[in-house]
């Protein structure tokens, strides 16, 4: 039995039932890291020693019959959500030297069950990009292609479900983050509800945006997850303190009945034949188990983008103001307190973190602010709006992740506009705060994956599962990149 190919459910019943134990899940699996790294450069930090101290305490726990859902099971990090005592760069020069003093909420509560945590995942730069090429730290590349990117932010932790080195990863979703990663590398990626999981020990972007969640092998596994991390926490004032479901009892539910929405703006033009043909097939299977199809109109499809690029730098230029030099990170001496800003920021941001400081300044400063970010802020309140009318007539909506498939490494680097659309299709999720998830519909004739998103109203999670669920068994797809070792 190769170890690295198994599911939480499948890893935590050989557990169990002592085919194996936790130390030798993760050592299958940094073994695996160890051999795919010079490929892939999913990681940016292995925690070889922390894993295997964490899975023998699991294999404690499990021979005392203390075992609890996820026990044993190892997972990899993005690189701006905190684990005490490892880095957490956010993939940008000005926190190289950072280590996190203590855990995330949604770490801790993992850690509390006895998970083991095998290293912190690549990102873009502050999770500003969708193909892990900003990262200072040198890009991540995707399985299925090793000359194409594996979208972004959330590159390293997608790469890294895809490639099986690790059982499943968390990720952070700002436009999309989670959701086109997975798309581009044949994973599932879930973005809950704004305000389902704790942002404490995130790295913070976009307060009113960031969400943290799940990228994993299967829809079953990301819920799982889902589980233990979501709910109020004390900590974190963007949580809401709604009773979080026994995702269980819908998995198995199906379809019937179901209406599903599918927006015609997010198959118009731009949308690769293959992508929406994948897609469109993905639907049918849905119908065949008797959900309702209906093509439908978000008319106002074509602003969040534009909407989530005043908004979000706006809260980028006031989030990353605490890297300053003196309270975190890279410090560069100089002769007054404003040089140390000035040199400290000048050397430790790279070019997009400065171009969306840049925009969010002059978006939210005098004289600007009304046209500019109380206008996006207006509209925002309109998009919403759209969805929850949407809403009261579908359980679902269901569109394409994202316009294309992977992108050659390289391709969109100069071309800042050209990597926003790669967002087009995930943006209205975090304007709306809505949950979405992208899962595998299929490969490309290139034998690049491409995802279908099904998006919920508000705090229904538990549709995503039942839809999601039912779509991965009818597909059947069994996805492994070719990758020589
Ligand atoms: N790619 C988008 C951006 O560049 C989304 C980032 C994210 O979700 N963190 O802002």
């Amino acid at each position: 039995m190769d170890l690295t190919e198994l599911t939480i459910t499948q890893a935590a019943q050989g557990l169990l039932r002592k085919q194996f134990s936790a130390v030798e899940l993760a050592k299958a699996h940094l073994e695996r890291i160890k051999s795919l790294e010079p490929k892939l450069h999913a990681f940016l930090h292995v925690a070889e020693q922390n894993a295997l101290a964490d899975a023998a305490t699991a294999d404690d726990l499990i021979a005392q019959g203390k075992n609890f859902p996820l026990t044993g099971i190892p997972y990899a990090v993005k690189d701006n959500i905190l684990v005490s005592g490892m880095p957490a760069t956010a993939a940008s020069k000005i926190l190289q030297n950072f280590v996190a003093p203590y855990d995330a909420t949604i770490i801790r509560r993992l850690r509390q069950l006895g998970t083991i945590v095998l290293g912190k995942t690549n990102l873009d730069e502050f999770a500003l990009g969708s193909s892990t090429e900003n990262s200072a730290f040198g890009p991540t590349f995707n399985p299925y292609d090793t000359t194409r990117v594996p979208g972004g932010s959330s590159g390293g932790s997608a790469a890294s479900v895809a490639a099986f080195e690790a059982v499943f990863a968390l990720g952070t979703d700002t436009g999309g983050s989670i959701r086109q990663p997975a798309a581009f590398c044949g994973v599932v990626g879930l973005k809950p509800t704004q305000g389902r999981v704790s942002r404490y020990g995130l790295v913070a972007i976009g307060s009113s945006l960031d969400q943290a969640g799940v990228l994993s092998k299967t829809v079953e596994d990301a819920f799982l997850v889902l589980q233990q991390i979501a709910g109020m926490d004390e900590f974190s004032s963007t949580t809401l303190s709604k009773e979080v479901p026994d995702y269980s009892k819908f998995m198995d539910k199906g379809v019937k009945g179901f209406k599903i929405g599918l927006p015609k703006e997010y198959f118009a033009e731009g949308v690769e034949p293959e992508v929406k043909g994948l897609v469109e097939s993905s639907a049918k299977k849905l119908q065949e188990q008797g959900a309702v199809l209906e093509e439908m109109s978000l008319s106002n499809a074509s602003l969040p983008l534009a909407v989530y690029h005043l908004i979000l730098p706006v809260e980028i230029s006031s989030n990353l103001s605490r890297y300053d030099g003196i309270r975190y990170g890279l410090s560069v001496p100089s002769e007054s307190l404003s040089e140390v800003y000035y040199q400290t920021r000048s050397a430790g941001f790279g070019p997009e973190a400065k171009r969306r400081i840049m925009i969010g300044t002059y978006a939210s400063s005098a004289g600007y602010f009304d046209a500019y970010y109380k206008k996006a802020k207006q509209v925002q309140a309109l998009i919403k709006q759209e969805f929850v009318e949407a809403f009261a007539r579908y359980d679902l909506l269901l569109t394409p992740t994202t316009p294309t498939a992977a992108f050659k490494v390289g391709e969109r680097a100069a071309d800042p506009l050209a990597m926003y659309l790669a967002d087009i299709l995930t943006v209205a999720s975090n304007i709306s705060g809505v949950p979405a998830i992208s899962i595998p519909a299929g490969l490309t004739k290139a034998g690049l994956p491409v995802g279908v998103q099904l998006i919920a109203p508000h705090f229904k999670e538990e549709t995503l599962l039942q839809a999601g669920h039912a779509l991965e068994q009818s597909l059947g797809l069994k996805l492994k990149p070719n990758l020589q070792l």
